[in-house]
């Protein structure tokens, strides 16, 4: 059967605020079986702590912002990413700021300490969020579908207006290796006149072309240009893996996005978590051979 997993040792992540422009640090904590994943302000009285869950997903422009009580935090969508990715259960991020390290605008860094100290099992069965019947919100022209999937598995399109972006599909069984190969590289990206406009509001002072794609009407400006052609959805999958850190669970399900923003992924996740008859909380691989089967399928 498989077992709740957390990392082996603590690790740290530098780089600066997106909005302070100021250097932080996050370090990734090995957390006991069953108290899940949460933030911890370690700069603050007390240590208070904040528990990743869709209920606590204070906003949703631009980021998706956790809040709780003592404080919040913004854009947690990139290191959350890889907990998916990795299958974590259990850990404690701790910041020594109000900021998450925005690093290169990817989940790169966030994957790379991870990996580097690995993860451990834990004395605890793991449940699965596994669906079983098929589930759908939508809004204005933005979709979000679930249906019953041996494995985890997300197709998103993105569709902007804009000529080096237009209509993106991408279509992925998310494990670490594909994560890694596909996803975790993959960089925010933003309109040069809303950049401008956060600035004048002293916001995003952080912000520059070392953590964002930036465009401006006729393309990309970052003299590098771009890591892949489709970039764009390779990100949109990457922030929709870390949404989904807000189920609780790991997911065993196929993900389906349309036009859909960290706005929508709550609104979603939320109604899922309501849609008692779509899902069942399960503990897989009861027997020796269903579990080397789905080990096989990167379900370990
Ligand atoms: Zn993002």
């Amino acid at each position: 059967m498989f077992l709740q997993k957390t990392i082996r040792n603590r690790v740290q992540v530098q780089g600066i605020g997106l909005h302070s422009g100021k250097p932080c640090t996050l370090s990734f904590v090995p957390a006991p079986a069953g108290t899940g994943v949460s933030f911890v302000r370690a700069d603050l009285p007390g240590r208070p702590s904040l528990k990743v869950a869709a209920g606590n997903v204070a906003a949703t422009g631009y980021a998706t912002t956790l809040g709780g009580p003592a404080f919040s935090v913004a854009t947690v969508e990139h290191c959350l990413s890889a907990l998916s990715a990795l299958r974590i259960d259990n850990l404690v991020i701790e910041l020594d700021g109000p900021e998450i390290p925005i690093t290169d605008g990817s989940a790169r860094d966030f994957l790379a300490g991870l990996q580097k100290v690995g993860l451990v099992e834990q004395d605890q069965p793991r449940k699965y969020f596994l669906i079983t019947q098929p589930v759908h919100f939508a809004e204005g022209d933005k979709q979000a579908s679930i249906f019953p999937y041996q494995g985890l598995r997300v197709t998103v399109t993105v569709d902007f207006p804009h000529p080096t972006i237009g209509k993106q599909k991408m279509d992925l069984d998310i494990n670490e290796q594909s994560f890694g190969r596909e996803l975790a590289n993959a960089r925010t990206f933003g309109f040069l006149k809303d950049v401008e406009a956060l600035q004048s509001r002293g916001l995003a002072l952080g912000g520059s072309l070392e953590n964002a794609i930036v465009l401006d009407d006729k393309g990309v400006v970052n003299p590098g240009g771009l890591r892949w052609p489709d970039e764009f959805v390779r990100h949109k999958t990457l922030d929709a893996l870390g949404d989904l850190v807000t189920l609780g669970y790991p997911l065993m399900g196929h993900l389906v996005l349309y036009k859909a923003g960290h706005d929508l992924m709550n609104k979603f996740v939320r109604q899922l978590l309501q849609s008692e008859d779509c899902y069942r909380l399960v503990e897989l691989g009861a027997d020796l051979s269903e579990e080397a089967r789905l080990r096989n399928a990167g379900w370990a």
